[in-house]
């Protein structure tokens, strides 16, 4: 079975036939680098690219996330601007995989991601991008950023995710609406009760 294989797996031989394969369309084949240059676009021309990527484990919160797809499809719009100059689009919805952050289950949110770069050499250095290197776009790379940038605040198993008992630690999604405890008879507790505010 070739297809899901990484680049990073398997010997050379291997990949030269997945990348004749991708050329025929059979096999979808990561893209880490695009060069833009074999394109030949000329100025005001556009492509639209669908390609795959793999994205790299990262961090939140002290946990680990994952992208658990080894191929995630994304689509790329790259425009000619001038001679040097492009403006490019990356559209790609990502299944991220690691602990709820309210309950500590495991959560699978896709997370839709939407990325700009402009790139016009000779301009202004904020109209560089930092994932081109000449004509060469570093897609791995900016993927990965523009996942980091698209997450949200929290990761969560369900939007409405009840998070765990603040008392038992039990998980409230599946605890059941009658979960509860009787008020424990905790002398601090009495001596907030007898505060007044006026
Ligand atoms: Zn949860
Ligand atoms: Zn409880």
């Amino acid at each position: 079975m070739m297809a899901g294989r990484g680049r990073a797996g398997g010997p050379p031989g291997d990949l030269d036939t997945a990348i004749g394969a991708a050329k025929l369309g059979l096999v979808p084949v990561r893209t880490d680098a695009f060069d833009l240059g074999g394109l030949h676009l000329t100025s005001g021309a556009g492509r639209r690219l669908e390609l795959f990527v793999s994205i790299d484990d990262f961090m939140l919160g002290g946990e680990r996330y994952s992208v658990p797809s080894e191929l995630v499809p994304v689509q790329l719009d790259v425009s000619r601007t001038t001679a040097k100059g492009y403006a490019l689009r990356l559209r790609f919805t990502a299944g991220v995989s690691g602990p709820c952050m309210r309950c500590l289950e495991e959560a699978t949110p896709a997370i839709p991601v939407e990325s700009r770069e402009v790139s016009q050499p000779g301009e202004s250095d904020q109209l560089r991008s930092p994932y081109l290197e000449g004509a060469v776009l570093d897609l791995h790379g900016w993927a990965r950023d523009a996942l980091a940038l698209s997450l949200p605040a929290k990761l969560l198993c369900q939007p409405d995710c009840a998070g765990l008992c603040p008392v038992c630690g039990a998980n409230m999604n599946t605890a059941g609406s009658e979960h509860g405890h009787e008020p424990a008879p905790d002398p601090r507790w009495a001596k907030l009760s007898e505060i007044r505010f006026e």
